[in-house]
Parts: structure tokens; C-alpha cells; sequence
């Protein structure tokens, strides 16, 4: 399978230790050999910077560019090279869109610095911070393919964070649904159940907050079902998935833990979906996932949506729990939108 990577990213290295650094493409790289995945390695180049104003404003973009070394806000560093790797993670997004628009079921982009939580001028949502994001690469690839006449388009973020940026910049574009399942406790503290989008998009923004005792099986009962839900509802013909590694047991960035079964049940999830509802293709955007989360958890996910053996987990979630009490306050709030 492709992996795009662009060379450049490692133009965006931090000045010291920092979790976001450019070793984690080589980690991911590494677990998706131990897989047997074998990765062919693309480096699409660069795009026209352009395609940043599909969901920035100009000034932010020109904001970037001119940022030498230093820290834009208390944990997001910026180089010298840093416009120059971001924009390349946003053409590598790009790419992965066209590549779906054009027939791939899957395209893979492996790039740095992530995006989702990077709003239209920044920080999202009144967040204090962009979190390590610089551009936001899903919400650029799913306007993309929209404009490519593949639409509506799907966002399912799974990263342990909220995708506060993709929220923000899709709040009133009915064209997209974003699918957001997240820590509850962790940074940046928004994306609840009653976050339904704004005028006519009311009903496609989705957001699953997870408790952290709820663990593998009930994460994967809510994402089954409600994933079911919204496929008969909304027939998206494509799928961007912002695809961050960082819920993985042993990742130490927030509350919830997964394992590899629960990557592989998800990908695998995503293939049957794909081949029920005639999906033409998923793009899977890099987010999170600094560690142990790159080397098993991707691998397993990526096994699991191309259909490669695995073993997944059943979806089971006990009544009467803070997180059933969230899975049917969700499903009301869905029901409510019958139409859409
Ligand atoms: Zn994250």
C-alpha cells in the first residue's frame, strides 16, 4: 500500500523535547513493516498554497509564514521550516482526496504537523492553544472531495482529542458529516453531545464523548451503532478519517485506553460500512499518536479497513452507565433530525 509522506516534514522539529517531533513517522513506518504491510513511500510534493484558503482565513496562513522558531502559544512550536512542512501535510491531504475521488478505496496520508484542532484563524472554539496543529488537513481534504462532486462527505475523527478546529470550520456546511468519538475529560474540553452544527447543518456534527472506564468493548458498541445510524441517514460517498493513535493503552496522553483489537474492529467496521452503503473510499489523515499508538494500533487499524486478518472486539456497553446515559442522550438528539 501507498503511504504519502512528504520529506519536508522533518523541516518541523522541535527546538527540545516535545511529543510531536518527526521520529513518529518512522515509528509508524517501522509498525506497519512488523504488520507485513510493507509501505511503498510517496512523496506527492506541493500543492499551490492556495488550497490552505479552502478552510483558513489569510491571515493566519500568512501569520505561519512568516513565524520564524518559537512557540506560537504553551505547547505548539513553530520552525523556520514549519509553512513549508505544513503545507506539504495539507498536499499530502489533498492528495489522499483525489486519490479516493478517483477510485482508491484507500489512501493513506502519513504527514506532520496535525490539524484538527486548527480552526479558521487558529485556535478553535475559544481553546487556548492549537494543540500541535498548524493546518487542518481532514477538514481540507473533506472540502475537497466535496468539490470534486464527492458528497456528502463523512469525518470520523477517532483521535483521543476533540477535533475542536474541524468542528469550528465545518459548524455550517451541511455537506459534511463530522463523526467526533473523543476522551471526555481530555484537552480541549468541548465537543458534547449537544454540539449538533449550526443552520441548515443542524444534525451533522456528531460527538461521542468516552468516560475512562469504559473501555474497549463499549467504545466500539456506540461507534457500531451509531455509525450504522447515520450511514442510512446521511449515504456519505466518501470518508476522511482523522486517524490519531493517542487512545492507545500506554500512550499516556489522556484517560481511555484501546488496544490493537480495538484499531483492527474499527478499520474492519469502516470496510464492511464502506462495502454495505457504497463508499467510494476512505482517506486517512494522520492526527495523533506519538508512540506506542503509531507502532501497534495503526498497523492494526489499517489491517483491519484493507481486510487483512485480524482479530477485532465485540461491542458491548452496560445500561445504566454515565456513558450509556451519553450514548442515548446522542441518539435522541439524532433521532430528533429526521430528514437530514
Ligand atoms: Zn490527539
Amino acid at each position: 500500500m501507498d503511504a504519502l509522506v512528504p520529506s519536508v516534514h522533518k523541516m518541523h522539529c522541535p527546538p527540545s523535547y516535545h511529543p510531536e517531533r518527526p521520529e513518529r513517522i518512522e515509528i509508524a513506518i517501522k509498525g506497519m513493516k512488523e504488520e507485513g504491510l510493507e509501505p511503498n513511500i510517496v512523496d506527492p510534493g506541493m500543492r499551490d498554497a492556495e488550497i490552505l484558503t479552502i478552510v483558513h482565513e489569510r491571515a493566519y496562513i500568512e501569520y505561519i509564514r512568516g513565524r520564524g522558531k518559537g512557540y506560537i502559544d504553551a505547547d505548539t512550536y513553530s520552525t523556520e521550516g514549519t509553512f513549508e512542512a505544513a503545507l506539504a501535510a495539507a498536499s499530502c491531504a489533498v492528495e489522499a482526496a483525489d486519490r479516493v475521488a478517483r477510485g482508491e478505496f484507500l489512501s493513506i496520508s502519513l504527514a506532520r504537523p496535525p490539524g484538527h484542532h486548527a480552526g479558521r484563524s487558529g485556535a478553535a472554539m475559544g481553546c487556548r492553544t492549537l494543540g500541535f496543529c498548524i493546518f487542518n488537513n481532514a477538514a481540507i481534504a473533506a472540502i475537497e472531495l466535496v468539490r470534486r462532486g464527492v458528497m456528502p462527505v463523512a469525518i470520523l475523527d477517532f483521535d483521543l482529542h476533540h477535533g475542536n478546529g474541524t468542528q469550528e470550520i465545518l459548524w455550517y456546511n451541511p455537506e459534511v458529516l463530522h463523526i467526533d468519538i473523543h476522551d471526555a475529560f481530555e484537552y480541549p474540553g468541548t465537543g458534547w453531545p449537544n454540539d449538533l452544527g449550526g443552520g441548515a447543518a443542524r444534525g451533522t456534527k456528531v460527538n461521542i464523548p468516552v468516560y475512562p472506564e469504559t473501555g474497549d468493548k463499549g467504545y466500539i458498541f456506540m461507534l457500531e451503532d451509531i455509525l450504522n445510524f447515520l450511514m442510512e441517514k446521511f449515504r456519505p460517498k466518501a470518508f476522511v478519517i482523522s486517524a490519531g493513535f493517542d487512545a492507545y493503552a500506554g500512550e499516556g496522553m489522556g484517560y481511555i485506553s484501546l488496544s490493537s483489537r480495538a484499531y483492527w474492529r474499527m478499520g474492519n467496521l469502516l470496510k464492511e460500512l464502506g462495502e454495505n452503503w457504497g463508499v467510494k473510499g476512505f482517506a486517512v489523515i494522520l492526527e495523533g499518536g506519538y508512540s506506542i499508538g503509531l507502532r501497534k494500533g495503526l498497523p492494526s487499524f489499517l489491517k483491519g479497513i484493507s481486510g487483512m486478518g485480524g482479530e477485532g472486539v465485540g461491542g458491548e456497553l452496560e445500561e445504566g452507565t454515565r456513558q450509556y446515559k451519553i450514548f442515548l442522550q446522542l441518539k435522541e438528539f439524532l433521532s430528533s433530525f429526521n430528514d437530514k
